[in-house]
């Protein structure tokens, strides 16, 4: 699974939202108090009445959108990424243009101005800092909300140290932008490398890693689940142990190297044989195996079992000019447990079966029965 940086997905979308919903309520208040404070609107009567409803619109809509997000996303993905996109764009250009046209009106009212200004730097400052996980959305905000002042402030040489100032706050701005969307990119994508991480020490914790079979940690687990699942759905449930003959000399003669290589053989017997995707493999201890089956006809179990071990009987192994050789034996329980059965009676049961197996003279099947 890659990492990309920059790239729009819900999560990210859901940063977006998130953090630049909350700005649409102070986008409605601001708007009242710019209009109100100084009389504005008495001055610029259809202006204020046509800026007050762009503004108040669009952050409904986008208020609106917060909230029903998931019901539109349901219905198409595209459409509701884009209409929020453009109507954060929308934002911008309107204020923009409404900042633009107060700051060149003739003998406007000192007070009105001071507030569109702050209002404007502070509203553009918190446009950047919400939209810095999309340099696409954040970098054109604060162009889209300051050019426009610039623009007819230069043509019209009205107050041009703030056009000066106004010019600055844009390029720090944009750094800004560009250094947080790198920050809020580092931090996603550590989270990505943590959530990989976990999994593959979670997958590895499972696993013995001679064999790469599954540990006996991790058989206790399913063992209690298949239990239980068997018990539920009144399944067949077998258990097979199974312990390698006479291993011990084989690593007094060999070396425990030559004995964990003929570990490894006996592990790939074992998988290629019960390959069922509920068939479940387990390096219990030292040499010893468990395989659990759910749902498996008795005498099918009991076939797989022999033919298990007659292809380990068969297995001569070559450890360099060592030709190793030995055999295996298998104790089976199989039963439909009850429900308040104790999974332990199961294993117990396939255990002595094993020793059944040992005793009788060892490479042997020995299937549990009542009489034992
Ligand atoms: P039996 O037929 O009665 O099972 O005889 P055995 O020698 O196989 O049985 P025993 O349990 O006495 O010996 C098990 C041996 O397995 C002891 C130890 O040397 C070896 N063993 C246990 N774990 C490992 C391992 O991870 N690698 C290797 N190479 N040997 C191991
Ligand atoms: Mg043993
Ligand atoms: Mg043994």
């Amino acid at each position: 699974m890659n990492f990309e940086r920059n790239r729009i997905n819900r999560r990210v979308i859901d940063d977006l939202k998130n953090r630049s919903t909350m700005g649409m309520y102070f986008y409605i208040a601001i708007t009242i108090a710019v209009l109100l404070v100084d009389d504005f609107y008495q001055r610029h009567f259809l202006f204020s009445v046509l800026f007050f409803s762009i503004m108040a619109g669009i952050a409904i809509f986008r208020i609106a959108h917060f909230y029903l997000f998931d019901m539109v996303d349901r219905w198409s993905r595209t459409f509701n990424y884009n209409a929020f996109f453009a109507s954060v764009y929308a934002t911008a250009i309107a204020w923009g243009l409404g900042f633009a046209y107060c700051m060149v009106q003739p003998e406007e009212s000192v007070t009105t101005k001071m507030l569109m200004l702050t209002c404007s730097a502070g509203l553009g400052a918190g446009g950047v800092v919400a939209f810095i996980p999309a340099r696409f959305v954040s970098v054109p905000y604060i162009f889209l909300m300051v050019t426009p002042a610039v623009v007819v402030m230069t043509t019209l040489a009205i107050d041009l140290p703030v056009v000066f100032l106004l010019v600055l706050y844009i390029v720090y701005m944009t750094m800004i932008a560009s250094r947080g969307n790198r920050e809020y990119w580092d931090a996603l994508e550590n989270e990505h490398l943590l959530t990989i991480r976990s999994k593959e020490i979670e997958k590895m914790s499972r696993k013995d890693s001679l064999t790469g079979l599954y540990n006996r940690l991790y058989f206790d687990e399913i063992f209690q689940l298949h239990f239980k699942t068997a018990a539920r759905s009144r399944f067949n449930l077998s258990i097979i142990v199974g312990d390698i003959d006479h291993f011990k000399p084989i690593n007094d003669t060999y070396g425990h190297l030559a004995g964990d290589a003929y570990l490894e053989s006996v592990a790939r017997i074992l998988s290629g044989t019960f390959q069922r995707d509920t068939d479940f493999i387990a390096r219990y201890g030292g040499e010893e195996f468990v395989i659990l089956l759910l749902d498996q006809d008795s005498n099918e179990t009991l076939r797989l079992v022999e033919q298990a071990r007659l292809q380990i009987e068969k297995l001569t192994f070559q450890y360099y000019s060592h030709r190793i050789q030995t055999t295996m034996s298998f104790g089976v329980a199989i039963s439909i447990p009850g429900l308040n059965e104790d999974k332990d009676n199961l294993f117990e049961k396939a255990d002595k079966a094993l020793y059944r197996a040992k005793n009788g003279g060892r490479n042997k099947v020995v299937l549990y029965e009542e009489s034992f």
